[in-house]
């Protein structure tokens, strides 16, 4: 039978998903007989791969590049699921919005009191990813299939998905009350 092919992605997030992922524990085995795991933080894939069958979002929409992965991640997936609170609302990351991109730069990267003269990811030229003005939630800037709640999901959630997933199935939104 062939392998359904999954990703996962770490967009502005902390690891707390994906260790919620790993508790999964031999689920995984038995998971792993199903699927073939293309991109992701445990495996070295450098690009997006073409032809995804089921990619996991995790982490909120921050920075330039950050939106190149999950435009690119669209192009090539059948099923986008946001993958915890950070990529269905934009959660801790949207904490930075009402302050504004160069005022909550200014506060990470000032000295003593001294203000920073040349702020990461604020100009044309740096090679660091630049900050976009607000965190956003994944679907503002793709389509999104799925919604996988928590902060982080539970692992019996993510199983519940992903396996439903691997069947074909979409399960409903909304589904997070069953793991409180
Ligand atoms: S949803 Fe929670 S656990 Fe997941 S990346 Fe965001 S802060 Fe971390």
């Amino acid at each position: 039978m062939e392998k359904v092919k999954i990703g996962t992605i770490w967009l502005d997030a902390c690891s707390g998903c994906h260790m919620s992922m790993l508790d999964m524990d031999e689920r995984l085995l038995e998971l792993s007989e199903r699927i073939e795991m293309v991109y992701g933080p445990l495996v070295d894939y450098k690009t997006i791969p073409e032809n995804v069958d089921v990619f996991l979002v995790s982490g909120s929409v921050s920075t330039d590049k950050e939106m190149d992965y999950v435009k690119k991640i669209r192009e090539n997936t059948k099923i986008v699921a946001s993958f915890g609170d950070c990529a269905v609302t934009g959660n801790l990351p949207s904490m930075r919005n009402p302050v504004g991109t160069r005022d909550i730069l200014q506060e990470v990267y000032s000295q003593e009191g001294n203000p920073c003269s040349q702020l990461p990811g604020m100009s044309e030229d740096t090679p660091l990813p630049r900050l976009l003005k607000r965190a956003r939630p994944v679907h503002e800037v793709i389509e999104v299939d799925q919604f996988i709640q928590g902060c982080p999901p539970h692992a019996d959630l993510i199983h519940l998905i992903v396996s439903e997933l691997l069947e074909g199935r979409t399960p409903r939104r909304g589904i997070r009350t069953m793991f409180g």
